[in-house]
Formats: structure tokens, C-alpha cells, sequence
């Protein structure tokens, strides 16, 4: 790649759980220069999941002993697991010109913020609390408890929205996956001053 060539973008991509970020991510994705970036995590793989597509299953040592090798870029305590972005699953595609989205939860976000201010921070919220509140049980993919500690942290996740440059309200996905793009779009736009 020659030295002018144009570099990726990061964009932090955050939702609480329920939101709908899966279904607007597959339709972001399928349309464009983008890649999602594979985090690692110490929590169990759920029955659909795919190791080293959904998400690296790392034991509780791995994870540490990466952590100590600065092998991530951001890593953050969610929920009794560890989630993180390892570098190795972003530098190389950004140096190459594609764009990465990290979908990840608002500790991750603070702290991509604080070593690289440059990306683009998007909240994706519910229409309301009942909504997402029905969206999960819907999914029925976790036990009871988890489905509520899950609720409780999305609410608790929903009072940092404004630290994020963009709020997108997933009410229809069309509409939402449509705002993604404009925000993108808007941001390529941006005069260097503003920048
Ligand atoms: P889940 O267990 O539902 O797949 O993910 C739980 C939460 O962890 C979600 O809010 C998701 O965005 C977040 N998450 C996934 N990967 C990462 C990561 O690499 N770093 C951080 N900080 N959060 C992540």
C-alpha cells in the first residue's frame, strides 16, 4: 500500500443488549467496505455461535496473559465475563483501506476513545425500555436471571448515550441501517477543521 493510500476507519458500534445490532450489522456488511471485528471473550459460546467467527473463546488465563502482552486495544468486564478487541483483528484491515466496526459495550468504547479519538462512536438505543425489555425475552436465549441482569445493565448502559457522536434509534431496521450509512457518509464529509 502506497503511503497516500487512504486508511480505513474505526467505528465504535454500541448497543445493549436487544437492541437489534446483529440484524442491523449483517445488513451493514453485506453492503460494503466494511469488517466487524472479532473480539475475545471468556464467556461460554451460545448453540449458534461459530468459534473464531462469533467471538475467540479464550479461558480466563488466555485472556490474561494477552492482556499482559498489550495484545488488545480495549478490554472490559461485562456482565462476570471478559470481552476485548484484540489489535491483530484491526491495524492490519485499517491499514489496508477497510473499515472496521468494533461492536462493543460503553467501558471498551471510553477507553477507544481515550487511545484513538479519531474513530467514529455510534449508540444504537431501543425505541423504549418495554421494547427491548420484549426483545430479549423474545430471544430466549439466555436463562431468567441473566435475561434480567442483562435488562438492568442495558438501562444502566442508556444513561452513557451521550457520550457517543451519534444516537441511532433502532425502531424499523431499514430506517436505522439507512441512518448508519448517513452518519458515515456525513463524517467522510466533515471539513478537516471540524475534525
Ligand atoms: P454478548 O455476550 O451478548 O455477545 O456481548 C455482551 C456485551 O459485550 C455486548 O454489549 C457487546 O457489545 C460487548 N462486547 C463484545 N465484544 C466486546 C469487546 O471486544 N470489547 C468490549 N469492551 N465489549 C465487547
Amino acid at each position: 500500500m502506497s503511503e497516500n493510500a487512504k486508511k480505513g476507519r474505526l467505528i465504535v458500534f454500541s448497543a445493549p443488549s436487544g437492541c437489534g445490532k446483529g440484524t442491523m450489522l449483517k445488513e451493514i456488511l453485506a453492503a460494503g467496505n466494511y469488517r466487524l471485528s472479532v473480539s475475545a471473550t471468556t464467556r461460554d459460546p451460545r448453540p449458534e455461535e461459530i468459534p473464531d467467527v462469533s467471538y475467540h473463546y479464550l479461558t480466563k488465563d488466555d485472556f490474561s496473559s494477552r492482556v499482559e502482552r498489550n495484545e488488545f486495544l480495549e478490554h472490559a468486564e461485562y456482565c462476570d465475563n471478559s470481552y476485548g478487541t484484540l489489535l491483530s483483528e484491526v491495524d492490519p484491515y485499517l491499514e489496508n483501506g477497510v473499515n472496521v466496526i468494533l461492536e462493543i459495550e460503553v467501558q471498551g468504547a471510553q477507553r477507544v476513545r481515550a487511545v484513538r479519538p479519531d474513530s467514529l462512536f455510534i449508540f444504537v438505543a431501543p425505541p423504549s425500555i418495554d421494547e427491548l425489555r420484549r426483545r430479549l425475552h423474545k430471544r430466549a436465549t439466555e436463562p431468567e436471571e441473566v435475561i434480567e441482569k442483562r435488562i438492568n445493565k442495558a438501562i444502566e448502559e442508556l444513561t452513557h448515550q451521550d457520550e457517543y457522536d451519534y444516537i441511532i434509534v433502532n425502531d424499523a431496521l431499514e430506517d436505522a441501517v439507512n441512518d448508519f450509512f448517513a452518519v458515515v457518509r456525513a463524517e467522510e464529509l466533515k471539513t478537516a477543521a471540524e475534525k
